[in-house]
């Protein structure tokens, strides 16, 4: 059976693969595939949804304001809507074939195989696992979560998971995180990290004081979740206690590279970093990256324009 080709194919559609889609169409380049394994575009600025009282975190740099990552998303989807962009949802890219720049999709129809001329690889991060943080032990009973399953339970169903919560790490999504939880009647949450002060700045910090004011315990060592079912207390290994009903862990965020990965593409282990031949082009030729699976953390609308100027490169390799 003949594969389907494509001029270029995108994975992932976050807001990095739509910057490349609509950087890849304003130079004509086509026709171009974007593959999204979620029944919708727009990545994860899409699971913070906008609610009155809510608490907007994603910053729009073009606008100077603070909006809902739903608005920022919705409003990258329609650039997207303008191009001739075939998207492929609720379909995985499962394997990659570095070579012949081909890739075995699994979606609604079952398995299919596509080639290209190139590939952006737009995967974005996602939250390392409570136990690579290394320093919480303790089970992970109901109730233990990460910021992300506190997002979806809070922006998504309106459900509050805890009611005296303690948030273990202090970054910007930390912070995001205990705001959202005292928007919707929590108490001040407890938040305790290694680090002596806050990871999240002081601009950060004074944008989140209209909804948290965190009773920061910084400089812990490790740290146990006690509790049968879900959590009573944390407590740590130079005797502090603090009680809660809730545990919200804050991960590291780590790149999406397992493809890349598995196909022996060069990628340093064990920060999973792609290693990059020239700018945003991978080690293979006509394999190129964008957005958040480059590594770091990087806001959503950088991420977009990260991945406008991926196409630039692609065009040009083109
Ligand atoms: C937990 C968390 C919370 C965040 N909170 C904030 C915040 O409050 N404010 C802020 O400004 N930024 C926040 N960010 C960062 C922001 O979401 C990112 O900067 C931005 O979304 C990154 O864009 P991206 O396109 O690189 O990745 P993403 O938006 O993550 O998009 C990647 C897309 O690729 C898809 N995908 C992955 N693998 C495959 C595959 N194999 N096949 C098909 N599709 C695939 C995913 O489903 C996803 O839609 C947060 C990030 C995380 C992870």
């Amino acid at each position: 059976m003949s594969e389907v080709h494509f001029k270029v194919a995108i994975i992932g559609g976050g807001p990095a693969g739509i910057g490349a889609a609509v950087g890849l169409a304003k130079r004509g380049v086509g026709p171009i595939v974007l593959i999204e394994r979620r029944g919708e575009v727009g990545g994860t600025p899409m699971g913070y949804r906008k609610k009155p009282g809510g608490v907007p975190t994603f910053v729009e740099w073009t606008r100077g304001r603070v909006v809902f990552g739903e608005e920022l998303a919705g409003r990258l989807t329609k650039r997207l809507a303008q191009t001739s962009t075939t998207i492929r949802l609720n379909t995985q890219v499962t394997k990659i074939y570095p070579a012949e720049k081909r890739l075995t999709l699994l979606g609604p129809d079952g398995f299919e195989d596509i080639v290209a001329d190139a590939v952006v690889l737009a995967a974005g991060a996602r939250e390392q696992t409570p136990a690579e943080k290394g320093w919480l032990a303790g089970s992970r009973t109901a109730r233990v979560g990460f910021t992300r399953h506190v997002t979806g339970w809070l922006d998504r169903h309106g459900l509050l998971p805890a009611r005296k919560p303690i948030v273990v790490g202090s970054d910007l999504i930390a912070y995001s995180a205990a705001a959202k939880l005292c928007a919707l009647g929590s108490d001040e949450p407890v938040m305790i990290d290694r680090r002596r002060s806050p990871e999240a700045s002081f601009f950060e910090r004074l944008f989140f004081r209209r909804w948290t004011r965190p009773d920061w315990s910084g400089g812990v060592s490790t740290v146990e979740i006690k509790g049968h079912g879900s959590p009573t207390h944390l407590e740590s290994s130079n005797g502090q206690e603090w009680q809660g009903d809730g545990v919200i862990i804050c991960g590291q965020l780590v790149p999406n590279t397992e493809l890349a990965l598995m196909a022996g593409m060069a990628v340093d282990l064990p920060s999973r970093q792609l290693q990059l031949a020239q700018g945003q082009a991978l080690s293979q030729p006509g394999w190129f990256a964008a957005g958040n699976v480059l590594g770091g953390f990087h806001g959503a609308q950088w991420c977009y324009f990260n991945g406008c100027s991926v196409a630039r490169s692609v065009a040009r390799f083109l």
